[in-house]
């Protein structure tokens, strides 16, 4: 072995003292970066609450990490550099800022990372003074919000393409006891590929605000990032239902897997 002089034997040890990624060896995180931007208004705030409760479990069983905002405004091309997946937690697609929303646009449309959408992602329109984002409707299929059931209703959830990954094992047909069931201009289905659909049929109480053709969960396969639109997420009783866990559990995994070697340094 040759001798090292001795600058540089103390320049190695220098190294590993300093050196934040030999440090790390050993200790390395195998997992992914998620980015929650989280809804805190009132209605939904109990929902959002669940959701993190069960978020903190699985990040630990899935080994990934995650990070909550609670605006847009920190949202740049830097920031979401860190993030292999985006999970748009409720809050609504309405007052963002144009740094943000090209921020946003290019995530998905480069593929950078994946992103969820869940229930008030699709509030789709011009509201508290906002005009509607048109990318974003894009994004979801061409649509716009017009209606909701107020007063709730259960309804039976219909898969329809059980082999894709996010709906293994999700059982064909689930009951989701509480939700709004927003209804859209049109259907998304010509634009994006359906996952469910609810049965307007089984709504109880019944309603007359309904769309016919009506997907819940769908994804859209004409942009880079892995997406995908869940409607349910209302309620904070959904976590108890183990087919909506599920079909989340297996959204995250699908999601985030695309980005997650190349998030790893
Ligand atoms: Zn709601």
């Amino acid at each position: 072995m040759r001798a090292m002089p001795i600058p540089s034997i103390l320049g190695f040890y220098l190294c590993l003292i300093f050196s934040p990624t030999l440090v790390a060896v050993g200790q390395q995180n195998t997992g992914f970066k998620v980015i929650v931007l989280a809804e805190l208004g009132d209605q939904h705030r109990p929902y959002v609450d669940a959701a993190k409760i069960w978020l903190r479990d699985e990040a630990i069983k899935g080994s990934f990490t995650i990070d909550y905002i609670v605006s847009p405004d920190s949202i740049t091309d830097l920031f979401l550099s860190k993030y292999q997946l985006f999970i748009q937690l409720n809050f609504p697609p309405y007052g963002w800022s144009d740094a943000a929303k090209g921020a946003f646009e290019r995530y998905v449309e480069e593929g950078r990372g994946g992103w969820i959408g869940i229930h008030h992602a699709t509030l789709l329109g011009d509201f508290n003074g906002y005009t509607m984002w048109p990318w974003f409707s894009e994004f979801m299929g061409g649509i716009r919000f017009t209606n909701y059931i107020p007063g709730f209703a259960s309804a039976k959830v219909v898969a329809e393409d059980n082999r894709h990954p996010c709906m293994k094992n999700v059982p064909s047909g689930f009951l989701v006891e509480k939700d709004e069931w927003y209804t859209y201009d049109n259907s998304p289905r010509p634009n994006v590929h359906v996952l469910a659909s609810v049965e307007e049929s089984s709504y109880s109480p019944d309603s007359n605000i309904k769309m016919g053709d009506h997907p819940v969960v769908w994804i859209n396969e004409q942009y880079k990032a892995r997406n995908i639109y869940i409607f349910m997420g209302h309620d904070p009783g959904l976590f108890k239902n183990t087919s909506y866990s599920t079909l989340l559990r297996n959204a995250i995994t699908w999601a985030a897997s695309a980005n997650v070697r190349k998030g790893q340094k």
